[in-house]
């Protein structure tokens, strides 16, 4: 029988691309991703990549022309087809906002009432302003939304914005955050077993690369006496290693540590007597 594939689309250029080969590339899947391919096939692992625009995702997935797709929320939640998301991916995190120009006298949503707005997200807008019981006039244009109020096309507009630059250069201000995005693996919803058991073998590994992210692996040097107060700061996958030096008295003490209590912990053990600490990223990291 023939081995199952799975057909993974992807962003081909963009502000998704770097950060989605680099996670595949962190899976330990080996690919060559040249500008001018339209598809590639995987060495090591039964995946083929289709790079297309991030538009075409979410209808490519539905439909079953591609198994999986890695996309923005915002994209998935605006086109609004029947796809599974499988797991929020954290990177390429944006918002969707709406901005006025300057001198717009802004006093609340409700300023907004009748007025014109220009946005690239109708679907995601048209659903907040309801919400809001606003009715705006919705201008959906592809491309370049913020310059639509300097030549007086609309009052208003709705755009991802991540640090705010664009929308200062064009005299506008950010008065509403609609919709908060990242990244996300969608799929298929009919997907055969052998699919769905290359998933779940892809996943492992996507999980793998999301811990190691959060953990650094420290070693440090431990005089006797503080080998105690030392261990007990320190959590280690199951408990940390000691391992004795060759000067007499002293010890190397290796563990993992959390991101978020990364300082804590290092300044406590400081504090007890520990030298030389050294802090090591982790590749993998599998439970
Ligand atoms: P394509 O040619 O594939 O249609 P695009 O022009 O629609 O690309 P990009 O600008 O590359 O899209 O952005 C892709 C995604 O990256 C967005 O949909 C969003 O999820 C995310 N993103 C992160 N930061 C920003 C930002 N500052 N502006 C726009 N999108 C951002
Ligand atoms: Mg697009």
């Amino acid at each position: 029988m023939e081995q199952a594939v799975i057909k993974l689309a992807i962003q081909k250029k963009g502000r998704l691309s770097e950060k989605t080969i680099e996670l595949l590339k962190n899976c330990g899947i080996k690919f060559i991703s040249n500008s001018s391919s339209l598809k590639t096939k995987a060495f090591n692992f039964p995946m083929e990549i289709l790079f297309l625009r991030d538009d075409d995702i979410p209808g490519y997935v539905a439909d079953g022309v591609a198994d999986f797709g890695i996309l923005g929320m915002n994209e998935i939640d605006e086109k609004n087809k029947d796809v599974d998301v499988i797991r929020k991916l954290g990177f390429s995190k944006c918002r969707l906002s709406i901005a006025v120009p300057n001198a717009f006298d802004y006093t609340g949503i409700n300023s907004l009432e009748g007025k014109k707005i220009a946005t690239s997200y109708p679907t995601i807008l048209k659903k907040h302003l309801e919400q809001e019981g606003v009715s705006a006039e919705i201008h959906e244009i592809g491309g370049s939304v913020e310059i639509a109020p300097t030549i007086g096309l609309t009052d208003a507009i709705c755009d991802l914005v991540s640090t705010g630059g664009t929308l200062l250069s064009n005299g506008l201000k950010e008065v509403e955050v609609i919709y908060k995005s990242e990244s996300a693996l969608i799929g298929n919803k009919n997907l055969s077993q052998e699919k769905k058991d290359l998933l779940h073998k892809w996943l492992l590994r996507i999980e793998a690369v999301y811990k190691a992210r959060n953990n650094k692996y420290i070693l440090m040097n431990v005089p006797q006496h503080a080998i105690k107060t030392v261990t007990a700061l320190l959590p280690g996958m199951k408990s940390p290693t000691i391992m004795p030096l060759k000067e007499e008295g002293w010890s190397s003490v290796h563990s993992v540590i959390n991101e978020d209590d990364f300082w804590d912990i290092i300044e406590k053990v400081k504090d007890a007597g520990a030298e030389g600490i050294l802090v090591c990223p982790i590749e993998q990291m599998i439970l």
